[in-house]
């Protein structure tokens, strides 16, 4: 019996999205904060995984929506996706077809997309139209996911540059949301068959290569955790008492695990935490000044996607880099002061 077992089977729902944005010269309809881009297009494919090889993908699912508020089309969206203000007089009203695309997806699945906008959209069209912006409670980044199984990177890559990567046909253009969902699950595909080969190869791998489910997140988990410290002459005793909080899960209360320790990134402390049960939550201090000009720190901690989560683990690579060439530099000045 493999040992991913418990994995399979595992249904994946790939969707893109194409949305309208206002136009910078006209007065918007609408708060372009409160909804940054409006949805005119759905598109999705499914992932059927039964074993590390055995793999279904479905037929996309395609759907256009009909905007309420941008209804003329913005130029710089339209040079990417090719559509005109036209083509947005047609489609669905939004409700009925995000309701066709929740058919689709049916029940017991994981969301996907290629990086975290598709969702924060998603959230504020349904907000807008005065519905709940839960969605479902399982989603993976495909983006994190494939630079560090495909190329063991956490730069962030185009669906195009992973598209080349793994070979895979090029039969249509993209930024339309159903080719693109379907180029998406093809790559989701490749990555995971990638990922089982890894872990089939190296049963002892070190921790720099995380399991599946880390890559898996509750996009409705929003929940945040505040503190602040007392006051103190200096701005580093400040800190070193917002550092010493102890930290549990927001939701469960159950004590966090450091996955990455607090530590400086320019004027803020960063740190990256796991809940067993609800997975992986970012830390950040900023100390800041009281009008008596005291100092205190300010905590927050909060659950993060997988993008998120990569920020901190880059800006911590960046910090174990520069001391490595600040000790490379000092070494260097050591050993020009003994041939001196
Ligand atoms: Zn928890």
């Amino acid at each position: 019996m493999s040992p991913n077992q418990e994995l399979f089977p595992m249904t994946f729902v790939v969707f893109d999205m194409e949305w309208n944005q206002p136009i910078p010269y006209i007065p918007a309809p609408i708060d372009p904060k409160i909804l940054p881009g409006e949805i005119i297009e759905i598109g999705a494919v499914k992932v059927t995984m039964r074993s590390e090889n055995d793999y279904t993908l479905s037929r996309p699912f395609s759907i256009t929506v009909r905007p309420e508020y941008y209804k003329i089309m913005n130029r710089q969206v339209s040079r990417v996706i090719n559509k005109s203000t036209s083509d947005l007089k047609s489609g669905l009203p939004f409700l009925e077809a995000y309701q066709l695309f929740m058919e689709f997806c049916g029940e017991n699945y994981v969301l996907c997309a290629w990086g975290d906008s598709d969702i924060s959209i998603l959230k504020a069209n349904l907000k807008i139209h005065g519905q709940s912006s839960e969605i479902n409670e399982r989603f993976l980044d495909i983006q994190p996911l494939f630079g560090r199984v495909g190329e063991n990177t956490a730069q962030q890559r185009s669906v195009a540059y992973a598209v080349d990567f793994y070979r895979i046909p090029q039969t249509d253009d993209f930024h339309s949301a159903d080719k693109d969902a379907w180029y998406e699950a093809r790559i989701l595909k490749e990555t995971l068959i990638d990922y089982f080969a890894i872990m089939a190869k190296t049963p002892d791998r070190d921790s720099s290569f995380p399991d599946l489910m880390t890559y898996i997140s509750n996009p409705n988990l929003t929940t945040q955790y505040r503190w602040r410290s007392a006051a103190f002459p200096t701005e580093k005793e400040a800190l070193k008492a917002t550092i010493s909080e102890k930290l549990v899960c927001p939701i469960c209360a159950t004590e966090l695990q450091p996955e990455i320790e607090w530590f400086s990134s320019g004027h803020t402390h960063l740190s990256l935490w796991k809940c067993l049960q609800h997975n992986l939550l970012s830390g950040k201090i900023r100390a800041k000044k009281t009008p008596k000009q005291e100092f205190y720190g300010a905590g927050q901690l909060r659950f993060v996607n997988g993008n998120a989560a990569r920020y901190v683990r880059e800006k911590w690579q960046e910090k174990l880099d520069g001391v490595k060439e600040r000790t490379e530099i000092a070494n260097k000045n050591e050993e020009k002061c003994e041939e001196m």
